[in-house]
């Protein structure tokens, strides 16, 4: 075999790993499963909503909590519908689709490397290219007609533009400043694929930054770096991350300059985040659309500016998925019994990592161990995500934590009842260390949250 088709054979099995890592340990299972499932739609479970909070949660702290020129909003998923004509998404947001006559599949005339044979023999027949809008349209209310016709918000973004106003007027933010949301969105994809990478349904984390004109050139090329350096902080090698520049054929006809983050997945280079230069576009579609100011007014110079916006979009599920790609990893070891095994593990950062601190007793059955390590338990759990666990073999326990990206077991064991000491082991390099039981939580804190 080749050596690239060996190494893409070797990736894409990866892909099979993990999805089946995901669905046995419930961190995403297939949405509706007990109904046959409904495509391309996934249920995060105990463990993947856990994650998946975990990394809304750190975006937020890095891009709301740590900064004073930034603030948050929840905006409404249904938005009246004058603010899709416009953003331009009625007009303008829609994939070039093209139907093979004979086996009724549809595909994206822009992605035909997919459309190799047809099933039902020889070429496909294809109709003419023609576009197709991919917002989800609804009924709003009892009554059906088109007044009533409304879009799922195809992004978060839209939401944040129409408050500019009211965010800026009562949090009293001067130029430049910022508006963060997370959210769902809702994209009638013509072909959603790669599990949880391309979805109908899917969440993002996104910024607008209103700066005044003369300012975006600077924000923008901090705004990039600060985005990607925030993958690499939390986990992401290097060496699977990369910055591409929009060439001139990419950028919208109103977008200065767009650079995406891609991550290479095991199908190859993906984006995850864009970060674009907006320019004053979208708040003066608003203003030409609803007939209000959106104008900024300086006080100091009292001039009125129409800021322009830099904004840096990402997908929570693909940063999900890119997490757990980029954390999976097998490795060779020797059991107790001296026998070769492969240990699977999730390197995730502990920040990250959807139970950070395992509690085991020793024994489930010597009641003294198990009183010790629920109490233990129960006092760590008000500060990190915990568990308990007492069955089976202490060896298999740290397995079964290795596999979630749990950072650190801790046992109690008949020793911790005479010294007052457990062993913490350490998921990374399997080592183990003996601390005091009332050094715990400090030693885990410093770990968990002062990495550096
Ligand atoms: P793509 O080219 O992959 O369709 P896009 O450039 O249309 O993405 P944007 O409109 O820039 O995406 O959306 C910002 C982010 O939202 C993307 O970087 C991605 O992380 C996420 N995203 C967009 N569409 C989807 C989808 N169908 N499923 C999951 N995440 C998505």
């Amino acid at each position: 075999m080749p050596q690239t088709e060996e190494k893409k054979n070797v990736r894409e099995d990866l892909m099979e790993r993990i999805v089946s890592l995901c669905r046995r340990r419930g961190f995403i299972y297939p949405g509706s499963e007990i109904y046959g499932g409904l495509a391309n739609c996934w249920d995060y479970g105990p463990l993947g909503s856990q994650l998946k909070k975990n990394v809304k949660d750190l975006w937020w702290r890095t891009v709301v909590q740590e900064r004073d020129d930034m603030v948050g909003l929840d905006a409404a998923i249904l938005m009246h519908p004058r603010t899709w004509e416009a953003s331009g998404h009625v007009g303008n947001f829609s994939d070039p689709l093209v139907d093979c006559k004979k086996c009724k599949q549809r595909f994206r005339a822009d992605q035909m490397e997919e459309a190799a044979k047809c099933p039902e023999g020889g070429q496909h027949e294809f109709t003419e290219v023609r576009q197709f809008n991919l917002m989800f349209q609804t009924q709003m209310g009892v009554v059906q007609d088109e007044t009533s016709s409304v879009y799922l918000r195809p992004e978060t973004a839209q939401g944040i533009f129409v408050n500019f106003k009211n965010v800026q007027t009562s949090s009293r933010k001067k130029l430049p400043f910022g508006i963060a949301q997370i959210g769902k969105s809702f994209r009638n994809e013509i072909t959603p694929r790669r599990f949880t990478f391309r979805t109908r349904e899917f969440e993002q984390m996104e910024i607008e930054y209103f700066v005044r004109p003369e300012e975006a050139d600077a924000s923008f090329n901090e705004w990039v770096d600060q985005r990607h350096k925030w993958y690499l902080d939390h986990g992401i090698k290097a060496d699977n991350l990369r910055l591409r520049a929009h060439g001139a054929d990419e950028l919208a006809h109103y977008a200065k300059g767009c650079f995406d983050i891609e991550y290479m997945f095991p199908w190859g280079w993906s984006e995850l985040e864009g970060i674009a230069n907006r320019t004053d576009f979208d708040l003066s579609q608003h203003m030409k659309f609803s007939g209000k100011d959106l104008k900024y007014f300086d006080e100091e110079t009292k001039e009125h500016v129409t800021p322009w916006v830099i904004e840096p979009s990402g997908g929570v599920d693909r940063a999900v998925l890119a997490f757990l790609v980029d954390s999976y990893d097998e490795d060779e070891t020797v059991t107790a019994k001296g026998e070769k095994d492969t240990r699977v593990v999730l390197r995730l950062h502990p920040q990250l990592a959807p139970v950070q601190v395992a509690v085991l007793p020793l024994q489930k059955n010597k009641p003294e161990l198990v009183e010790l390590s629920q109490k233990l338990y129960k006092s760590l759990r008000l500060h990190f995500l915990a568990d308990w666990d007492g069955t089976g073999q202490i060896g298999k326990r740290y397995r079964r934590y290795d596999e979630v990206g749990c950072p650190f077991c801790v046992t109690v064991d008949f020793d911790s009842l005479e010294d007052k000491a457990v062993t913490v082991r350490d998921r990374d390099s399997m080592s183990q260390e003996r601390i005091p039981l009332d050094q715990v939580f400090d030693y885990l804190r410093k770990k968990i949250f002062c990495r550096e």
